[in-house]
């Protein structure tokens, strides 16, 4: 071979240095390959060889279709390819999305779950619902993610108000007070046992709490901005059904405590509850250096009325003094009975006149009030001894001695009366 055959030969090499320096790195390779191509080229112009410099160019390009076809064999990446590579990708990265929403609305879900388990938790375990209280209310927002709501208790105490506020957040809409609620709801036309949703005053979800058909007590909340509320009253109903029975456990607590602080056939506080009343009024009396009215309340010749008509009627009357003294006084006042036909009445910031005037209309009220016997009609009347902190004793102990004295000068004086520790007055 001579020197033009070699340098033809070299230069439609040049593909080939560059298809092996292209496996290494492709730009190694189309420099190497292109270098090869100009120096070999060059050579084989220089050299005069007989082969026309055409025919080289032949080779080369004979080799670069070879060279073309060797590297591209293993992919061969035409438009359609890419096209193809391009929707792929778009349907990866949709099936992406997809696999992102259903991981935060799994996290949604699993963090609904944990609120709803500590919720549940927290209400079966608690011995004091107060303590729950504020854990509670969190909880609720935190599930409902609303800062709007109420929840409300069945209150075994009173016929008014069959509802008592538990657990609540904000107050945008006004609506964290049973009668409140209780009148948009009538004027909405919907009823308290079934839930719906609220338009006015504000867009509000009502769901009834209940267990066994035993009504224990009232859900209502704002649902969050954006919120469907048919969702947000399917989600909550489902929540308070959950939920229902570790709230009749709480409520069963407070039954019994409830019952265990009221007297059974009055209704009002029983001595216990009295006794823990007084003390904790003299203690904040004490503190904020206020005072305090206290009154003893004793039906007069109350035996001869069980004499005259039975026991049962003497119960129907010591039931509805019961009612009377409650109903006399304000809610911030105390009524319990010690036992028989004594009853005991603590008035905390009450003004010394004030407990004078409070006691005279008690007495008026019961005195004015007929029993009903069949159709006889028995008149029953009382004697009041007062008491008065700090001017008549500092302790429990001895404004109830003070009372009882004043008492016991109402029934010497006469009976129907009221009579006050402190001067021994007596009106009536
Ligand atoms: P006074 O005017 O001095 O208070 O006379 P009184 O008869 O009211 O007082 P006394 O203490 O002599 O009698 C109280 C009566 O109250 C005795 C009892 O028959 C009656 N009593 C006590 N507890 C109950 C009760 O739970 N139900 C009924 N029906 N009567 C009761
Ligand atoms: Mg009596
Ligand atoms: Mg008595």
């Amino acid at each position: 071979m001579n020197k033009a055959e070699l340098f033809a030969v070299l230069t439609a090499s040049a593909p080939l240095i560059s298809y092996f320096f292209g496996r290494i790195n492709n730009y190694v390779g189309f420099s190497a390959g292109a270098a090869g191509l100009l120096v070999f080229g060059f050579l084989l112009f220089a050299s005069g060889a007989a082969i026309h410099p055409s025919m080289a160019l032949c080779f080369w390009s004979l080799a670069a279709l070879l060279h073309s076809l060797m590297l591209n064999s293993v992919k061969v990446r035409t438009p359609a390819a890419m096209t193809d590579k391009l929707t792929e990708i778009v349907k990866l990265e949709k099936a992406l999305a997809g696999e992102k929403a259903a991981l935060a609305l799994a996290s949604g879900s699993e963090k609904k779950a944990l609120i709803l388990y500590s919720t549940i938790k927290l209400l079966s375990e608690t011995v004091s619902p107060e303590g729950a209280r504020s854990r509670f209310s969190r909880y609720l927002a935190d599930y409902f993610e609303t800062g709007d709501f109420a929840f409300f208790l069945e209150d075994f105490n009173s016929g008014d108000a069959p509802m008592e506020l538990f657990a609540s957040g904000g107050n945008n809409s006004g609506l964290n007070s049973w009668q409140k609620l209780k009148s948009a709801l009538d004027s909405a036309g919907k009823n308290t046992s079934s839930p719906c949703v609220l338009v006015s005053p504000a867009p509000y979800v009502c769901v009834p709490v209940s267990n066994s058909g035993e009504r224990l007590g009232f859900f209502a909340f704002r649902p969050p901005e954006g919120a469907a509320p048919e969702e947000a009253l399917a989600a909550s109903a489902n929540f308070v059904s959950e939920i229902s029975f570790a709230v009749k456990r709480i409520q069963l607590f407070r039954r019994v405590e409830w019952l265990s602080m009221t007297d059974g056939l009055t209704g009002v506080g029983r001595r216990n509850a009295l006794d823990e009343k007084m003390e904790e009024e003299i203690r904040r009396a004490l503190a904020f250096k206020t005072t305090l009215g206290f009154m003893i309340a004793d039906i007069d010749h109350f035996k001869r009325i069980n004499d005259m008509y039975g026991h049962q009627f003497g119960d129907a009357v010591l039931k509805k003094v019961g009612e009377l003294l409650k109903d006399g006084v304000y809610e911030t006042d105390f009524v319990g009975r010690y036992g028989g036909e004594e009853f005991g009445i603590v008035l905390p910031r009450a003004d010394f006149a004030g407990v004078l005037r409070k006691a005279e209309a008690l007495r008026l009220r019961i005195a004015g009030e007929n029993f009903q016997r069949g159709f006889e009609s028995v008149r029953i009347t009382v004697s009041i001894g007062i008491a008065y902190f700090p001017r008549d004793g500092r302790d429990a102990r001895g404004l109830f001695a003070k009372a009882d004295f004043a008492l016991y000068a109402a029934k010497e004086g006469g009976r129907n009366r009221v009579v006050d520790a402190g001067n021994n007055q007596g009106i009536g």
